[in-house]
């Protein structure tokens, strides 16, 4: 189901909980700033999540309330990440699901990192 957007940050969010060491993961990357692990589910040969370590509900609050030291630190993070995947020559392709039409299911800001095959197209069709 996706997330009410509006809704304060949850702290027994599953990210939270990942960030806390309460539920494992298979980590790729970690900073100050960022995690970086792959996705339990995933939709490409290389799916990667990279979430913020602050407590962010989705793009929306982290673009409107980080610091710029979290917004830097969060941005080169994901960029290292799909360079140290070797990723960056063919591509990859970055999602952020936000709120109800973007059908955002975890209510802690994360960004897809998707490669390892041509990707095909955006999105479906929307007619
Ligand atoms: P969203 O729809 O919110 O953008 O995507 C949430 C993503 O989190 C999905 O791709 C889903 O597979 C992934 N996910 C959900 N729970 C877990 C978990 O416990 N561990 C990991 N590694 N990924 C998860």
């Amino acid at each position: 189901m996706p997330i009410d957007p509006t809704l304060p940050y949850d702290d027994h969010n599953v990210f939270a909980k990942i960030l806390r060491g309460e539920i494992p993961n298979r980590t790729v990357y970690e900073d100050e700033w960022a995690l970086a692990f792959h996705d339990i589910n995933p939709q490409a040969p290389t799916h990667v999540l990279v979430i913020p370590k602050g407590p962010y509900v989705s793009w929306d609050d982290f673009s409107a309330g980080a610091s710029a030291e979290e917004i830097a630190g969060f941005v080169r993070a994901v960029g290292h990440v799909a360079r140290s995947l070797g990723l960056v020559e063919p591509g990859y392709r970055l999602l952020a699901n936000i709120g109800q039409h973007g059908h955002q299911e975890v209510p802690h800001l994360h960004v897809h990192l998707f490669g390892g095959k041509p990707l095909g197209p955006m999105l479906a069709r929307f007619d």
